[in-house]
C-alpha cells in the first residue's frame, strides 16, 4: 500500500480548506503530507476544492512516483523541503493573492518579508525569508528552498507565493492563511507609519505558542 486512506482523507481535507479559505485560484496551489517514507501530494492540474482521495499522487523522497497519478509540477519543491526538514509532516504551497503581491515588491527584506503586525502572526510565523525567483519548473528552486527550509518552516518565493511546512496539513493551512491575512494588512498599511510588535515580543509569543502546542501534543 502506498498511502493509507486516513492520510489521503487528511490531505483532501487540507486541500479543500485551502480552496474554501480562498488561498488558491484555478488549479494553483498544492498540498502534501509525509507518510513514512512516502510523500502524498495533490495531482497536476487539480482543483483543490474538488480533489478526491484516489486522485492523489504518491512519491518517494527523491521524487520518484509510486503510483500512476501524475503529481503536481511543483512536487520537486515539496520533496526538497521534506529532505532538509525531517520534522515537517505537511506542506502547503499557494499563490494566494496578497502574499503573492508582497512577493513582487521591490524592497523586500530577504530574511523576513513581513513585519509581525499582530500577535496571531507572531505566534505562527517565526520568520518569512524570501527565496529568489526561479522560472516554473526550474530545478534550482529545490536547492534554494531546501536550504531555507533547514532553518525555517515558512518562506516566500519571489514573484510566486508562500510555502509552509508544519506538523499537520491543517496546521500548514492555518499558517498559510495567517501569512495571507498579514500580507493583506501589510499592503493596506503600506505608505503609512506602521507599528509592528517588537522582535522581543515576537520571539516571546512564538516560543510560548509553540511550547504550548508541544505540551498539548504530548499531554
Ligand atoms: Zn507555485
Amino acid at each position: 500500500m502506498t498511502a493509507s486512506s486516513a492520510s489521503r482523507e487528511e490531505l483532501v481535507r487540507a486541500a479543500r480548506a485551502v480552496a474554501a479559505r480562498q488561498l488558491s485560484h484555478g488549479t494553483t496551489g498544492n498540498v502534501s503530507l509525509r507518510a513514512g517514507d512516502s510523500i502524498v501530494i495533490t495531482p497536476t492540474r487539480c482543483e483543490l476544492s474538488s480533489v478526491q482521495p484516489d486522485e492523489l499522487a504518491v512519491l518517494d523522497l527523491a521524487g520518484k512516483p509510486r503510483t500512476d497519478a501524475v503529481p503536481s509540477k511543483e512536487a520537486f519543491l515539496h520533496t526538497a523541503v521534506y529532505r532538509s526538514r525531517p520534522q515537517a509532516r505537511a506542506i502547503v504551497h499557494t499563490h494566494s493573492l496578497h502574499a503573492t503581491a508582497v512577493s513582487c515588491l521591490a524592497d523586500l527584506a530577504p530574511d523576513d518579508a513581513l513585519p509581525p503586525l499582530t500577535a496571531y502572526y507572531a505566534m505562527r510565523v517565526e520568520a518569512l525569508p524570501v527565496v529568489d525567483y526561479c522560472a516554473p519548473g526550474d530545478q534550482r528552486l529545490a536547492d534554494l528552498a531546501g536550504k531555507v527550509a533547514a532553518t525555517n518552516a515558512a518562506m516566500l518565493l519571489r514573484n510566486h507565493g508562500p510555502v509552509v511546512a508544519a506538523d499537520t496539513p491543517a496546521a500548514a493551512v492555518d499558517v498559510a492563511e495567517e501569512i495571507e491575512q498579514t500580507a493583506r494588512l501589510f499592503l493596506l498599511l503600506r505608505g503609512q507609519d506602521m507599528a509592528p510588535l517588537s522582535q522581543d515580543e515576537r520571539r516571546r509569543l512564538f516560543t510560548r505558542s509553540n511550547d504550548r502546542e508541544r505540551n498539548s501534543q504530548h499531554g
